[in-house]
């Protein structure tokens, strides 16, 4: 195709010294064209506005002046602009519009520690391209998915004024770190004012071996429990006197650990109830312990409920007669996205501007489509290739960032413009 010919060119061009590392309009001195008539593939806007972020120095839960950064671009566009700090934490709501459907594409401006900078070829938050690369901290993770879907937004707002519907930014810097006051807080803010979306789009880099080879349409929950079992402590020779915590939790433990929860379904393995820690015991040979304390944790599909689960678990421990505690803490929910006009739209523009068939996977831990999903109609996850992320030297390759922008922008248009 003409489009890939430009770009394996485009790869093998080593840009001149006015090219790189300042985009500038000019004729280049190794290739003889002027670098702005390849705009959208070689110093794309989003390269220039990914560049920017990646500068901003913006360890979790720092923002370090990213969300300033694309809340003025916003603006600019016409988006209103909702700034929503909390502690320490920035979130920026940005929207243009007020019809339904409402389109959001939600991401976070802040990255995971760089590690030892000895490590680093070049600095972390200096972004350096080398060999088809952008390196940086949060190349991958997500600033150039920022960066991507933030100039889609523009570029579609001034080709369609008038487009049905409206578009939504939501970034946090509370991503990679705790995400207690990031996106959660935002849609409860979202919930409170009744402002629903209806299709949410996350950033995060799902691409695995070929860029456009993942399209995420959900994650599976997580529910964690820590169970507190009561004995009475005494002799190990007088067990009469006492009363053995083990021994009375081991029978209903063995029982919880070869239960089928469910069979989970198309989209999700079934649910699985892992027990991560047992402790008990004073440390001597002869104490019977007074108390075991169980850490455990399931992984479930949306086969199952939260509260169905903890019902289960209840039924059985107080049918084993147990003198327990149980604490609950609800990581993330499950959620799931089947075939509708989001995964459709995705799905096409994915196909067209890459020509790769993307597989449909839930796989992989928890993200922040967890909290938007409570909001949303319907969520996916869309980014760049995930092989470098979180680890040194992270890079996206400079060919996958215009066809990423144009794929957020091509959802857009098949989600937004009259067919
Ligand atoms: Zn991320």
């Amino acid at each position: 195709m003409a489009g890939n010919a430009r770009l394996a060119r485009l790869s093998s061009h080593r840009p001149c010294g006015v090219c790189a590392p300042v985009p500038r309009r000019h004729r280049c001195r190794s290739t003889g064209f002027c670098r702005r008539v390849w705009s959208g593939i070689a110093m794309s806007e989003t390269l220039e506005l990914a560049r920017a972020l990646i500068a901003r120095r913006s360890v979790t839960p720092e923002d370090g002046g990213c969300q300033a950064i694309l809340g003025e671009r916003l603006a600019a566009a016409g988006f209103t602009i909702d700034h929503m700090p909390r502690g320490h934490v920035l979130n920026l709501w940005a929207r243009h519009g007020s019809a339904a459907p409402l389109v959001c594409f939600a991401g976070h401006t802040d990255v995971v520690p760089p590690g030892p900078l000895t490590h680093w070829i070049t600095d972390p938050f200096a972004p350096t391209e080398r060999d088809g690369r952008l390196y940086g901290r949060g190349a991958a993770d997500m600033k150039t998915s920022v960066a991507a879907f933030t100039i889609a937004a523009e570029r579609f707002v001034a080709a369609h004024p008038d487009h049905s519907g409206s578009i939504a930014i939501l970034v946090t810097s509370d991503e990679e770190g705790d995400a207690v006051d990031g996106t959660v807080r935002v849609v409860e803010t979202l919930s409170g004012r009744g402002e629903g979306i209806d299709y949410a789009i996350v950033g995060e880099p799902t691409c695995v071996t070929r860029f456009g080879d993942t399209i995420k349409n959900g994650r599976r929950g997580s529910l964690s429990g820590t169970l507190h079992v009561k004995g009475v402590q005494g002799h190990i020779a007088y067990p009469h006197l006492a009363k053995n915590p083990i021994h009375a939790a081991m029978p209903a433990l063995a029982e919880l650990g070869a239960i089928t929860w469910d069979e989970g379904n198309a989209h999700f393995p079934p649910t699985a109830w892992q027990i991560s820690n047992i402790r008990a015991g004073t440390g001597a040979s002869n104490v019977i312990p007074g108390d075991l304390t169980v850490l455990f944790n399931f992984r479930f599909s949306t086969a199952s409920t939260e509260q169905g689960l903890k019902e289960r678990v209840h039924a059985l421990l107080d049918r084993h007669g147990l003198d327990y505690e149980l604490k609950w803490t609800l990581g993330a929910r499950p959620f799931l996205t089947e075939a509708g006009p989001l995964l459709k739209a995705a799905l096409g523009a994915v196909r067209e501007i890459t020509g790769v068939e993307p597989e449909i996977s839930t796989t992989g831990g928890t993200s922040d489509g967890r909290f938007i999903a409570v909001v949303a109609k319907e969520v996916i996850e869309f980014g760049p290739l995930n092989e470098s992320i979180h680890k040194l030297n992270e890079y996206v390759a400079i060919e996958d960032i215009e066809p990423l922008t144009r794929i957020y922008g091509r959802i857009l248009e098949r989600l937004l413009l009259p067919r």
